[in-house]
């Protein structure tokens, strides 16, 4: 039994240039596989690049709320001619950031809507990145039910745990990573808590959010251990049982994995 990271960024220029090492030594690590998560377009040609490469390796691709005032028609045209490869699993990471509001909210909420529309039309599950924002995300993905069949991802889940039950309500899973291994972790945790174990996912977001006690290092697929025995001894079940789990519900979420 081994780990699934579902959410990498080896297309990252931080990792990229380790990335065939990286993924060679998956085995070693105790990885199955990864999904590596593009933010921009060329963020997401690369990932499904990589992940056209490499067997344990998948992609999601998708325009990040950072960059949504770059969204266009043509670059959903684009995604959809990349997410006819199998090994495409999702679209993400898209969302909602008012923390860093590096793109207006308007703007952000208009790409979120339409990439919602886009993976429904597309058959994908989505992956959201929210920041400061899950009043505003829960309203969206309420009225945007109708296009949530193919499943929701809350990647690097920051919400409160009250707002987990808010959200089970569109069936959403819920990822969680390095932050949970942090000294001031208390509302993350008490989040993992309250999510339903078979919504569970981890991922580590690297080259971000590494655990401790590599903080200030760059993060990297092969932590995502770390992540794990902290979720484990919180949930008080055997690491193993926490594998299987969320290795299932990966597979679960992402009808492409093998
Ligand atoms: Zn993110
Ligand atoms: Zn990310």
């Amino acid at each position: 039994m081994m780990l699934i990271d579902t959410h990498c960024h080896l297309n990252d220029e931080k990792l990229l240039p380790r990335a065939e090492e990286i993924v060679s030594n998956f085995d070693r690590d105790g990885i199955e596989s990864a999904v590596c998560v593009g933010y921009d377009m060329p963020s997401s040609e690369l990932a499904a690049e990589l992940a056209n490469k490499y067997d344990k390796l998948y992609a999601a691709i998708g325009i990040h709320p950072h960059d949504s005032v770059t969204a266009d028609y043509d670059k959903y045209e684009r995604l959809a001619t990349l997410s006819s490869s199998q090994k495409v699993v999702g679209i993400g990471e898209i969302g909602l950031d008012y923390h860093y509001d590096n793109s207006p909210r308007a703007i952000q909420q208009g790409a979120f809507r339409e990439q919602i529309e886009l993976a429904d039309t597309l058959g994908l599950p989505i992956i959201l990145h929210v920041r400061d924002a899950y009043e505003e995300a829960r309203r969206i993905l309420f009225e945007m039910s109708a296009y949530l069949r193919n499943g929701v991802l809350l990647h690097c889940y920051s919400g409160s745990a009250e707002m987990v039950r808010e959200f089970d309500k569109v069936d959403a899973y819920y990822a969680f990573g390095g932050a949970i291994t942090f000294k001031n972790a208390k509302h993350n945790l008490e989040a993992l808590c309250a999510v339903p174990r078979d919504r569970l996912l981890l991922e580590t977001d690297c080259p971000y959010m590494t655990p401790v006690p590599f903080r200030g290092e760059l993060n990297e697929p092969k932590y995502l251990s770390l992540v794990a025995d902290r979720a484990a001894q919180l949930l008080g079940v055997e690491r193993a049982e926490l594998e299987e789990v969320t290795s299932k519900n990966a597979k679960t979420l992402f009808t492409r994995m093998k």
